[in-house]
């Protein structure tokens, strides 16, 4: 992983990791105040949200969201549909704005835009689509800059804002954990699908050709979920499930690991013991035989049965797939390859952790410069933030922001994952953190609207 996040950040094209500048080369420090918005558009669902910021004393004043599932239809019609359905969702919701939310006069409302498909920015608010994943084919909109069509969505509807950050999800993810905790350097989403992203030195940028920002600093949206390498062991049911998915070849370590996919991992294993080993009977039933047929919480509460009969494997078998009468020992097997497929997710994930660490110096080998902060005062810890730019503190605690629904609702993946970066790291992992920034990706978003909108309140 840190081979390729190298060689990604060389050149154009030098890696499957896409290792994308995102123009966000400061992040929120707390400062930020007034009224802002965002609007969310992931995998599974489409969220809208307003904050109302009061800097350092108000922090997070008010926030409230929205949420709604995405029609299926939406996902594989016209970009003109699928951006109109986001306008006016955030329309109707900006219409609900209560007394306690307030602009300041001449202030617009202004836009955090998380957009959690790879997109390459031209600037901080726009971007182009460069190609759908997670089941996501609105052909036309590949190619376009997605800004400009949530735009015009917004104003066929007759209002005005200003879309002032396009932002990925694991941006928001880092933007928002960063807002509370200055130790945050990485942002990692396992939900639908995964993805991270991480402050790089602009330096080490090689293929940036902008200038070096103040800061010094660049936030790299790796496109992780593409990362491949010879090194990784690919079975027969990787193999058919890319080949069954609508983008084959690509983002196969995505497939490896997200929600999206990890149940039909459990269910190809189980196809081959059904048509090998009869496990279910025969013939083989029919349902079972559907790709994408069982669903990741499904497989997740199959896993997680602590029953002695495992009644909860029975109860998904039969819901799921009209499979009846299946004895414990069966059960047993069926439980065994959850814990397989599962396994395997979180450890790479872990691995990929331990990649950027090990990038950024920060997996708790580096020979110089160790400075042990957890051995500090928290008091001592804050002073030693505000002075100390963040990549000078190599060896110091390191904060790994972490949003999605695989991660905050699958237990055991987080557990495996959790003992694979100890594993991975000994000693070093001491120095490690990784916290869950629930819907951070949407607050993170708002909140750099904030720091790069058009009317900046003092
Ligand atoms: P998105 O990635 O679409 O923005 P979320 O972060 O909310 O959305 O993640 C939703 C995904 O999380 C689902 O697609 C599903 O794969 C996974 N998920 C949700 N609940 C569970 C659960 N109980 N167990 C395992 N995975 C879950
Ligand atoms: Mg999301």
């Amino acid at each position: 992983m840190a081979v390729e996040m190298h060689a990604g950040l060389v050149s154009e094209g030098g890696s499957k990791l896409k290792m994308l500048p995102t123009y966000i080369d400061r992040l929120p420090d707390g400062h930020e105040r007034g009224l802002y918005y965002a609007v969310d558009l992931g995998g599974t669902n489409f969220r809208v949200l307003r904050v109302q910021l009061g800097g350092l004393e108000g922090r997070v004043i008010k926030q409230e969201y929205e949420e709604v599932a995405i029609p299926p239809e939406l996902m594989l019609g016209t970009s003109e549909q699928l951006f109109d359905f986001i306008a006016k969702e955030l329309v109707s919701f900006v219409a609900r704005e209560g007394q306690d939310f307030r602009l300041h006069a001449g202030q617009n409302r202004e836009i955090g835009f998380t957009f959690s498909f790879p997109v390459k920015q031209t600037a901080v608010n726009s971007g182009t689509l460069l190609q759908w994943t997670k089941g996501f084919k609105v052909n036309d909109a590949v190619g376009e800059d997605v800004v400009a069509a949530l735009q015009r969505g917004i104003e066929r509807r007759g209002y005005k804002m200003r879309i002032a950050a396009l932002v990925n999800d694991t941006v928001g993810t880092l933007a928002g954990g960063r807002y509370w905790n200055n130790d945050v350097m990485i942002g990692v989403i396992l939900g639908t699908g995964t993805n991270a992203c991480y402050v790089e030195r602009a330096e080490a940028v090689s293929k940036w050709a902008g200038d070096i920002p103040k800061s010094g600093e660049m936030v790299i949206n790796m496109e992780w979920g593409n990362f491949w390498s010879s090194h990784l062991p690919r079975t027969y049911v990787d193999e058919s499930l890319d080949n069954e998915s609508l983008n084959p070849g690509e983002y196969g370590f995505e497939k490896m690991i997200s929600g999206m996919y990890l149940g039909d991992c459990v269910r190809r294993v189980l196809v081959r013991m059904a048509q090998e080993a009869c496990i279910f009977g025969t013939p083989v039933p029919h349902k079972l035989l559907e790709a994408f047929s069982l669903m990741t919480p499904d497989m997740s509460k199959m896993h997680h049965d602590d029953s002695s009969d495992l009644k909860v494997v029975a109860e998904v078998l039969k819901r799921v797939y009209g499979i009846q009468n299946t004895t414990v020992g069966i059960r047993k097997i069926v439980v065994a390859v959850c814990d397989t497929v599962c396994q395997r997710g979180a450890r790479l994930a872990a691995a990929g952790i331990v990649g950027i660490l090990k990038k950024i110096g920060r997996d708790g080998s580096a020979a110089n410069g160790v400075i042990k902060r957890n051995t500090f005062e928290q008091s001592d810890m804050n002073g030693f933030h505000d002075e100390v730019p963040v990549h000078y503190t190599s060896g110091g605690r390191t904060v790994v922001a972490m949003d999605g629904g695989l991660y905050e609702h699958y237990t055991k993946f987080r557990n495996y994952m959790q003992e694979a970066v100890v594993e991975l790291l000994g000693e070093g992992s001491k120095n490690v953190v990784i916290e869950l920034s629930k819907d951070g990706s949407g607050i993170g978003a708002a909140l750099l609207a904030a720091s790069h909108a058009e009317y900046v309140i003092s």
